[in-house]
């Protein structure tokens, strides 16, 4: 769908909800949709591609473009009928956001959009949020690479910011899931 399209479409969507599945089993759904190894942690182009590979459309916005339509763009991606979808990345956020954003939405498609026509706003409930950060981690820091990293680097949190192109945040919960449940 096009940009200007998406102005048009709030009506007959209705908000995901979350799937209620095991957090351990929806991290390991990540890895598996993973393409993420030792020798491509993929950057923003390379994902950018994936989700075109799964039927999927990014839309980057400026600034200018999210103050006149906040009220669409807050809403961060669109399932439709035809189990196409569209995700909105804010052009302002440094690649690294872009590519965890990337990643969290195609999780959101993954594991909550069964329903039919439907969307997820970052403003959205916490479980349907978590669910999708968990996919992610998953996804962008697989087990086996991730624990090779962290000893590589000493578990430095800025090292492994480098090493996978994501934000310190993201690496902390990444940890926090490992102490957690041994992910
Ligand atoms: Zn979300």
């Amino acid at each position: 769908m096009k940009l200007t399209e998406l102005l048009e479409i709030k009506s007959g969507y209705k908000p995901m909800v979350e799937c209620g599945c095991d957090l351990k089993d929806i991290y390991k759904l990540g890895e598996e949709k993973s393409r993420i190894d030792a020798s491509s942690v993929l950057g923003v182009g390379a994902l950018h591609d994936f989700i075109g590979g799964q039927n999927g459309t990014i839309h980057y916005i400026d600034m200018q473009q999210y103050k006149e339509h906040q009220d669409i763009f807050d809403t961060t991606i669109y399932v439709h009928q035809d189990k196409t979808f569209d995700v909105i990345i804010p052009l302002h956020a440094i690649f690294i956001t872009q590519r965890y954003k990337m990643i969290h939405e195609y999780a959101h498609y993954v594991l909550h959009s069964d329903k039919g026509m439907c969307y997820a706003c970052h403003r959205g409930n916490n479980d349907i949020e978590k669910e999708a950060n968990t996919f992610a981690l998953g996804f962008l820091m697989p087990a086996k690479l991730f624990e090779a990293k962290q000893k590589k680097y000493n578990n430095n949190i800025n090292s492994l910011v480098i090493a996978f192109l994501v934000p310190p945040e993201i690496i902390k919960d990444r940890i926090t899931l490992q102490e957690k449940y041994g992910l």
